[in-house]
């Protein structure tokens, strides 16, 4: 991708590798002290950034996850092909998988899941985030699309959102429906850091991360990666030039 040459000249981009593209390793990821959340150790601060000024607008944004590995996301799918845990469609209705051939079963589970090594956190560039806020004591979360609607408890943080987090390089890769990852207006990402791990992850790079996994439907996901890797990991949102050279990177930064 020409975006990502581009921005190889520049120093200060810290490149992951191809294990840390597919989240088989764990060197880029630092913890935060304050919330425990696991990011890039380049997105530590920008997130800082982005979490206090939101609390100036009266948002406690939280992320709830960050990083995951690949054996974290193996086993989520390995649950879900197996019919031990819940796979929803489309509408949020479950699925019952066993019901289904193995081709059909790795299509409903990508509907919610990233296949392992085609997740954005496995980069750590990428949390979803929730307005702490904007919950009542004890009260839980599942980040659906409902908790951000217009009548949401989350539609005060995703508006704060829409006018504030590209200019801490931040911005959402699955803005809407593109046939492959459903909307997420939760899962924020950090665009000078992702921008180049997405033209990184090559579907070799992603084929090889899966060559040796013990992964459920290895026949039918072999067969159809060459879609999945373009349904899945590259059919996102194109982040705007702001949120790829954010004006916190060059102003005052939280220590
Ligand atoms: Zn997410």
């Amino acid at each position: 991708m020409a975006t990502a040459l581009s921005s190889r000249s520049h120093s200060a981009v810290p490149f992951i590798s191809p294990h840390e593209l597919t989240g088989r390793t764990s060197g880029h990821i630092v913890q935060l002290a304050e919330s425990g959340l696991r990011l890039h150790h380049a997105v530590a601060d920008p997130f800082r950034a982005l979490v206090a000024a939101a609390g100036g607008a009266g948002i406690v944004l939280s992320g709830v996850s960050g990083f995951r590995d690949f054996e974290h996301q193996l086993s989520i799918w390995n649950g879900k092909f197996r019919g031990q845990r819940a796979v929803l469609d489309r509408e949020g209705r479950p699925v019952a998988v066993e019901r289904l051939a193995a081709a059909e079963r790795v299509r409903a589970l990508l509907t919610w899941s990233a296949l392992p090594g085609a997740s954005r956190h496995h980069w750590g560039t990428d949390v979803d985030v929730i307005d702490r806020a904007a919950l009542a004591d004890g009260q839980r979360f599942e980040l659906s699309p409902s908790e951000y609607a217009a009548d949401g408890p989350f539609a005060r943080l995703g508006e704060w959102l829409d006018a504030n987090c590209e200019r801490f390089g931040f911005y959402r890769p699955y803005d809407v429906d593109r046939g492959g990852v459903q909307p997420e207006p939760w899962h924020l990402s950090y665009a000078p850091l992702a921008a180049p791990a997405l033209a990184d992850l090559s579907l070799p790079v992603l084929a090889e991360a899966l060559e040796t996994a013990p992964i459920e439907g290895r026949e039918a996901v072999v067969a159809a990666l060459p879609e999945i890797y373009r349904h899945y990991v590259l059919a996102v949102a194109a982040p705007s030039a702001l949120a790829l050279a954010p004006v916190v990177s060059r102003a005052a930064r939280p220590s």
